[in-house]
Order: structure tokens, then C-alpha cells, then sequence
């Protein structure tokens, strides 16, 4: 059994994929082909922005995004600690400083009332400025944006979306990656939206983020390719990848409702043995990962193991505990949700073409390793 099976999604698309990949290898364009654009377009009327630059990951994307801010040394971001650790680090590598905001126990998102306590603590230091906030959208549910937006508005701060793991998601009635004035997404093969490689996108409203980040992702370019105007990155999508990513979408939405069916069926069979996912009534989670909640997590991935289930674990360790961020001075205690949900979290196999039987069995050893404890 895989924990995602993109070998029979390949099978199901192959000859499209094919003759997509061939189409660049016939007309050569490597770097910035036409389907560049088409990918943009594409998705961009998907998810109901004006504009979207294909990107080399979603980290570049997020990078990117806070480049396009001007974002910098004495700056506060204010995002979640229970993320990939992608989210924390573009804020460092440009000298800002991740200031952590512990998370909402049901959605595992980022709580609205704990970033309005850390912009007062930020504020009553006097050492940093908050500019921007970095929501994740976590395992394919939306973040609270409406109250995260109105918070921002009030004491004048961006916004970020990180919608690496919700691309396909929607929040009243809105498609991620529209939430926000600028939201960044990642296609890197395990995603909603996956490609063969390292593979990124940014969505914005706004023309002039829009000219800011197609610069940046040519070194700074202006208006000839030796003028640089800005200091910026090669933070290109390949064509190949594009090539790839248009030939999913086509069966994209598909995938979403399969998934959605999926996590259906294993809610209805675990809900009475552990804690199954919560999804706010106004939210369709694009089912990046299917997760469960138990006190003795381990104990319960090893008896799975023993059944050849896969499980993993996103994420065993918050971002204020991570060795990278030590400068920052986190320690246990600091964010007790994050905290607890890092030592309970485990995730199952969870992909559109996962079998009735597949699940079954899954659901017969979740079931019987937890009474048996
Ligand atoms: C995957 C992921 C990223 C980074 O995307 P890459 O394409 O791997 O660089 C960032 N944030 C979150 C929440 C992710 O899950």
C-alpha cells in the first residue's frame, strides 16, 4: 500500500502527459515556454485572481511573495509554528524575524485571537515591526481569513497565504489562493496539484504585485534582461513542469471530489475511536493530507506499521523548537497547542484513487490497534 499513489493517477493520464512533455521537447522553449502562460492563465481564472507567476517551488513562492513586500531586517512576520519548516525560513533568510502564533486545536490553522495577543506583545517590546502575516492553510483547509484579513486591515499589516497544501480548497464559497492579496502555492509531486519535479505559483489581485514578482523572478529584471532594477532570484517554473501541471488539471477537480469522498468514508468509520478531522462548515479542504489525533500516537503508527499501512507525521516538531530557529529562543511550553498536536498527530494514506478495500483494511487496523493498546 502507498501513503499517496501517484503511479495510478500517472497511468490514468499518461498519454496526455506524454504528448504534453513531447509539445516541449518539439518546440525547444525549456525555460519561460508557452506553457508558462497557459499554466498562469489557467489557474488563475481557477482560482478567480488576475494574475498568477509560475514559480521553482512553493518556497521561491513564498519567498517571493515577501520580497514583493519588501519585507526585512527589523520586520515581524507573524505565522504559525505547526507548519513545514518552508514557511519559517524565507521570513529569516530575508532578516525578518518569524514571531510564532500558537494554532486553532481543531483546524491545527493559525488562532486569529492569539495573533492579535502577539502583535501587543510585539508592540509593548518596541523591537520589531510587525508588517505581515503568514497563514497556512493546513493539510488543505483555509485558514480563518475574513478574521485574519480584518485583523491585518486594522493595524495595517499584508497578508500572505501559504496555500501550499489547499490549492483546489474552497472558503465561503472562494477558492484558495484568492483569500489574500497575494497567496502562494507549491506543486511539488505530493501536493493537491503535483508535478514530476519542484513546482510553485503565486496568485495576487494586484497588477503592480504582479509586475514586482515577474521581475523578481528574473534576477531584478526591468525592462531588458541586462537592467536590473531590484535584487531578485531565478525563480523560474520549468516548461517541462508546466507541460505536466496542465495535463493534471484537466482531471483535477475530479481528484478534489474523489478525495473529498475519501476523507467522507474514513470520518464516518473513525469518528467514535480517536479524533478525526474537523472542517468548518464553510470550508472544503482540499485533502492534502487525511490526519488523526491520538494520546499514544506512536504506539498506534507501529501497530499500523505491522499491518504494512505507511503513515507519517506532519509535523513531529514545531518551528520555535527547530535547531535552525535557536537564535529565536522558543522553548516547550511556548505554544501548548502546537506542542500537544505535534506529539498527537499522525496522518494516513490519503489520495483520490485509494480502493474501498484499501481503506477498509486501514480503518480495521486503526480500530483494532486502538482497542488493543
Ligand atoms: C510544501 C510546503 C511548502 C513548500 O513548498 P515546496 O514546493 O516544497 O518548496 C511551504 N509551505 C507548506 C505549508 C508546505 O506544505
Amino acid at each position: 500500500m502507498q501513503f499517496i499513489d501517484l503511479a495510478a493517477q500517472q497511468k490514468k493520464i499518461r498519454a496526455k502527459i506524454e504528448a504534453n512533455i513531447n509539445k516541449v521537447l518539439d518546440h525547444g522553449r525549456y525555460i519561460m515556454g508557452p506553457e508558462i502562460k497557459e499554466l498562469e492563465e489557467k489557474l488563475a481564472a481557477y482560482v478567480g485572481v488576475d494574475y498568477a507567476v509560475g514559480v521553482a517551488s512553493g518556497t521561491d513562492a513564498l519567498l517571493m511573495s515577501l520580497m514583493a513586500y519588501e519585507i526585512g531586517e527589523g520586520d515581524a512576520v507573524l505565522t504559525t509554528p505547526f507548519t513545514f519548516i518552508a514557511t519559517g525560513e524565507v521570513i529569516r533568510l530575508l532578516g525578518a524575524t518569524p514571531v510564532f502564533v500558537d494554532i486553532d486545536p481543531d483546524t491545527y490553522n493559525i488562532d486569529p485571537v492569539e495573533i492579535e495577543n502577539a502583535l501587543e506583545k510585539i508592540r509593548s517590546e518596541n523591537e520589531l515591526t510587525p508588517r505581515c502575516i503568514i497563514p497556512v492553510d493546513l493539510f488543505g483547509q483555509a485558514a480563518d481569513y475574513d478574521e485574519i484579513n480584518a485583523i491585518a486591515e486594522k493595524h495595517g499589516l499584508y497578508v500572505i497565504g501559504d496555500a501550499a497544501q489547499s490549492f483546489g480548497a474552497s472558503y465561503k464559497g472562494k477558492k484558495a489562493g484568492s483569500l489574500t492579496e497575494i497567496t502562494a502555492t507549491s506543486f511539488f509531486p505530493a501536493k493537491p496539484l503535483g508535478a514530476y519535479g519542484d513546482g510553485g505559483m503565486v496568485f495576487t489581485r494586484s497588477a503592480k504585485l504582479y509586475e514586482k514578482l515577474s521581475s523578481i523572478r528574473v534576477h531584478g529584471q526591468g525592462s531588458d534582461k541586462y537592467n536590473n532594477i531590484r535584487v531578485g532570484i531565478n525563480g523560474r517554473l520549468d516548461s517541462l513542469q508546466a507541460a505536466v501541471l496542465l495535463a493534471k488539471l484537466e482531471i483535477f477537480d475530479e481528484e478534489v471530489e474523489l478525495r473529498q469522498e475519501k476523507a467522507n468514508r474514513y470520518s464516518a468509520a473513525l469518528k467514535d475511536h480517536l479524533k478525526v478531522p474537523f472542517v468548518r462548515d464553510y470550508n472544503v479542504s482540499a485533502w492534502a493530507q487525511y490526519s488523526l489525533l491520538h494520546p499514544q500516537r506512536d504506539a498506534v503508527i507501529a501497530k499500523l506499521k505491522e499491518k504494512g499501512i505507511p503513515t507519517a507525521i506532519y509535523y513531529p516538531k514545531p518551528l520555535h523548537l527547530q535547531d535552525a530557529f535557536s537564535d529565536l529562543h522558543g522553548k516547550e511550553g511556548d505554544f501548548p497547542v502546537s506542542e500537544r498536536t505535534a506529539a498527537e498527530i499522525f496522518s494516513i494514506p490519503m489520495h483520490p484513487y485509494l480502493t474501498a478495500e484499501d481503506q477498509e483494511r486501514i480503518v480495521q487496523a486503526i480500530t483494532d490497534g486502538v482497542r488493543t493498546l
